[in-house]
């Protein structure tokens, strides 16, 4: 029995988190920069072939490996620390493929290596050399920059913008109910313990989006053909306005509950990974698996912009699992499924919207005993630079 002695007397967890945020912001670009774009790419780019090779085990033991041949750049100590993290992360990832390529221009610098001084930014280049970059800040970017009890972490930056990660220690308040959030294929279905119900259905119409988008992508690459540079330009301008159109629908979403549990005091529960189940939409055979996969793309970002923007208010959120969402009744009698995403429970005789009560059912699921935020992680980019700023 030693083992029930033990548990009852675990001790409680500070309810302290760290909270990161990466804010974006515009620049005025610096033609220096894209000659430093381009030798960091190389860089990234060997530290990879040397990592394919090499099989290092972590990420120093790949500096050991790679760094006198990326020193041959002749740029800062810290492009090569943070090359070899980049490769390092490319190389360690399993979906990778076999011939990995960094495509996209980017910069990623610790907060060791620049300086920020109200929005001149100063990056180095060579030993002793450095770059100055004006960053465009608005009151909301301002609010970050002159918040002393930030801590500032890496910058990343693209030939778009500069991204900043701050990060703060949070206290968790504790909540007076709960928010709980089904997301599926076409909506986002919020129920909260006083009573809040809604449903947003801009994440289908982000799913949409980005169908249409493909289409465009499609459309440039033919009209186009032979015409390197006329593509890229069109593909470069599309990009932005996609990125920009679909980050900014979730935002509004993520934002609203946020904001909502936050006047409530309340916490926010979330559905832990959901298989493939839910996440292949209709539609015709070829576009099956993009549908697929955008699907899971606006889930998994839903719910990562949730995690951060909670934390970062101190609302504590939780992963959670309630068994059979799709086929139980709040009742836990078995549902049966009717028309239109209705479900009707012989036991209560009622008719239920199928969404309202995955959200009703993760609402009132059992909250975890650990800490919470174990499922995703910060508003950081990925180190590719490719996930979306937090706003
Ligand atoms: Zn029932």
């Amino acid at each position: 029995m030693f083992g029930v002695a033990r548990s009852s007397e675990a001790p409680l967890r500070a309810d302290r988190v760290t909270a990161v945020k990466s804010v974006s912001f515009g620049y005025i670009a610096s033609h220096e920069l894209s000659s430093l774009f381009n030798s960091f790419r190389e860089m990234c780019k060997d530290a990879i072939s040397i990592a394919l090779q090499g099989k290092p085990r972590n990420r120093f033991n790949l500096i050991e490996l790679a760094y006198e041949r990326l020193r041959e750049y002749g740029l800062h100590t810290h492009y090569i620390l943070s090359a070899c993290e980049v490769a390092f992360s490319v190389y360690r990832n399993k979906k990778r493929k076999s011939n990995p390529r960094i495509r996209r221009s980017f910069l990623k610098l610790d907060n060791q290596a620049y300086q920020l001084n109200h929005l001149l930014l100063r990056i180095p280049t060579s030993p002793r050399n450095f770059i100055f970059l004006t960053l465009q800040g608005s009151d909301y970017h301002l609010s970050f920059i002159d918040d002393a009890n930030l801590k500032r972490g890496s910058v990343t930056i693209t030939d778009e913008s500069v991204s900043i990660a701050f990060s703060k220690e949070v206290e968790l308040s504790k909540p007076l109910g709960y928010v709980g959030m089904d997301v599926n294929e076409r909506n986002a279905t919020v129920s909260a313990t006083d009573g809040w119900y809604q449903r947003f259905d801009e994440l289908g119409e982000v799913v949409e989006l980005k169908e249409r988008y493909r289409e465009i992508r499609a459309d440039i690459a033919r009209n186009t053909r032979g015409d390197r540079r006329t593509a890229r330009k069109l593909l470069a301008k599309y990009g932005r306005r996609e990125k920009d159109r679909t980050t900014s629908g979730l935002h509004r979403v993520t934002s609203k509950i946020v904001n909502y549990a936050r006047e409530q005091r309340l916490g926010i529960k979330m559905e832990k990974l959901k298989g493939i189940r839910k996440l292949y939409g209709r539609g015709n055979g070829q576009s099956r698996s993009f549908r697929g996969r955008m699907n899971t793309w606006v889930f998994g970002e839903t719910q990562r912009q949730i995690d951060y923007k909670a934390r970062w208010e101190g609302i504590p959120s939780y992963f959670v699992n309630p068994r059979g969402t799709s086929s139980y009744c709040l009742c836990g009698s078995r549902i049966v499924p009717l028309a239109d995403r209705k479900v009707y429970c012989p036991k209560c005789d009622k008719t239920w919207d199928r969404d309202d009560l995955a959200s009703k059912r993760i609402m009132a699921c059992a909250v975890p005993q650990d800490r919470p935020f174990r499922g995703s992680d910060e508003g950081e980019r990925d180190d590719d630079g490719s996930n979306p700023p937090s706003r």
